[in-house]
């Protein structure tokens, strides 16, 4: 297909009656009044004055409602802007006033109706700005064209094995949806992803894990795909032993790094599906890099290999450790960031997009990527991956959660700092972590302070830790 309005199109033509999207708790739609509803939310956009071209920004929850929303946008020529919704006033006015919308869904109002409307865009036309997650500083808005959708979502089809897609429930695919719309995971390659095979979208509206495993056997989900904190949550929740797994073909993670510790959880728990790593950026659409199952438990602390329409590259490589920034290049790479010129030079070297993140790669062409540029701890002189030191924390006594981030220090620059979070009804005694530490980790990666918080460590939607608030906490006290 041309665009996501094509193939929006194409499927209902094709597979009218099959369910295409579903709400827990609310509505469900086919194809075909997908495809009926959003031409006439087109319709109600135009009568509202929306010109193609115009940005209209979604502020509703991830259900039917949002994916009218979003795709009804793209039918009217419009450009799509998902927002955070745990977003406080503030910053939904910098996105509303950033983006400059000309329409808000908002909550409680009816969708817009009208006659029915269909643009019908070009394959490079811009369809929507995905903000990105803001872990490491404001959200920047990343251009994203129809190309990248249907890219990205090819890329997804590649990475999953013919029989993964097997019938279900007589539709190849079914995707359980826990992490945010307003994202590229759940919105790219799981949403838009299932249209593209012809298969559903089922939304959880709201984080509930007991929910969520009640929806994996009800709804017959085939293919499970979340961030680890959900992961996380899932193993240890009390109703996980009785959870009926039985249609899960596929148990993938990403977004976020995850412990190899967790990666072994996830086989252990899934022994009859597929487990996989996918690695993207707002920036990249989604997936740009994947590991497949056969490699997951042996490669665990891997991303795997680029997809076929990513070119990779490592730039400032530090030749003793072979790790630089990852440099990404291809269909699926957002043309730039809204409104951001200065963002986006420096965020293009020669053409190629920095990542931000470190990485090395294999003799096999495997990338790890080892942390963030912006986390990782300069000790004296030695560079320490906060990553890798969460990881070694993973499996310590009392452990339930772990952050890595440098520490101002007078002799060294900066020193290792650990927050910790103990597992309910534990305590977690920091001496006892560093000497469990020790032997696994070189002694100058071995934290020099430590943090016991009673509270989960921050973070974001995508259950990403938020390091600043950590890094300028009091709590490490006198230096
Ligand atoms: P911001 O750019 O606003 O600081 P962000 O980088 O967290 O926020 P996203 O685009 O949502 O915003 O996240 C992309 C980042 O998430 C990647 O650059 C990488 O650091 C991390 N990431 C994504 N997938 C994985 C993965 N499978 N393993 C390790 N890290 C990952
Ligand atoms: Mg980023």
């Amino acid at each position: 297909p041309v665009s996501m309005v094509h193939l929006l199109r194409d499927a209902a033509a094709a597979h009218p009656d099959d369910e295409a999207v579903v709400e827990l708790d609310g509505g469900r739609l086919t194809y075909g009044r997908l495809w009926e509803r959003a031409q006439r939310v087109a319709g109600g956009l135009r009568a509202a004055g929306v010109q193609a071209g115009d940005r209209t920004a979604i502020l509703l929850p991830a259900g039917t409602d949002w994916t009218l929303a979003f795709l009804g946008s793209m039918v009217a020529g419009a450009i799509v802007v998902p927002v955070n919704t745990r977003f406080a006033e503030p910053e939904v006015a910098y996105v509303l006033e950033d983006s400059a919308a000309a329409y808000v869904f908002r909550p409680g109002e009816p969708l817009p109706d009208g006659d029915p409307v269909v643009v019908e865009p070009e394959h490079a036309d811009v369809a929507a700005i995905f903000y990105t997650s803001g872990t490491t500083g404001q959200p920047k808005g990343a251009l994203t064209t129809h190309e990248a959708f249907l890219s990205n979502c090819e890329s997804m089809l590649r990475a999953t094995p013919d029989d993964d897609r097997d019938a279900v429930t007589g539709q190849a695919y079914r995707t359980l949806i826990s992490v945010p719309l307003f994202h590229v995971t759940g919105c790219n390659s799981q949403l838009l992803t299932a249209l593209y095979v012809g298969g559903t979208a089922v939304i959880l509206p709201a984080l509930d894990v007991g929910r969520l495993l009640r929806a994996v056997g009800e709804e017959r989900i085939s293919a499970l795909t979340t961030v680890p904190a959900i992961y996380g949550l899932m193993l240890a929740h009390p109703d996980f032993p009785s959870t009926d797994i039985s249609s899960v073909r596929r148990a993938s993670y990403g977004g976020a790094p995850i412990a190899p510790a967790l990666v072994h959880a996830i086989k252990r728990a899934f022994p009859e599906a597929r487990v996989s790593n996918g690695f993207g950026m707002t920036e990249t659409a989604a997936l740009a890099c994947g590991l497949p199952d056969e490699e997951a438990a042996e490669h665990a602390d891997s991303v795997g290999w680029p997809v076929p329409v990513v070119d990779l590259a490592l730039f400032m490589t530090d030749p003793e450790t072979g790790v630089g920034e990852l440099l990404m290049r291809g269909p699926t790479i957002t043309p730039g960031y809204w409104n951001k010129p200065e963002k986006t030079s420096e965020a293009f070297v020669d053409g190629w997009l920095r990542s931000g993140d470190l990485a090395r790669v294999d003799d096999e062409g495997r990338v790890y990527i080892v942390d963030r540029a912006k986390d990782m701890i300069n000790r004296g002189g030695e560079n320490v991956y906060s990553v890798e030191v969460e990881n070694a924390l993973a499996g310590a006594p009392g452990v339930a959660e772990a952050a890595v981030v440098g520490v101002a220090n007078p002799v060294l620059g900066e020193a290792v700092g650990m927050v910790l979070y103990p597992r309910p009804g534990q305590t977690v005694d920091p001496q006892n972590v560093l000497a469990y530490l020790r032997g696994r980790i070189a002694d100058y990666k071995i934290p020099q302070y430590a943090v016991v918080r009673d509270e989960p460590l921050p973070r974001n939607p995508g259950g990403k830790i938020l390091k600043r608030p950590l890094r300028d906490s009091d709590d490490w006290g006198d230096r």
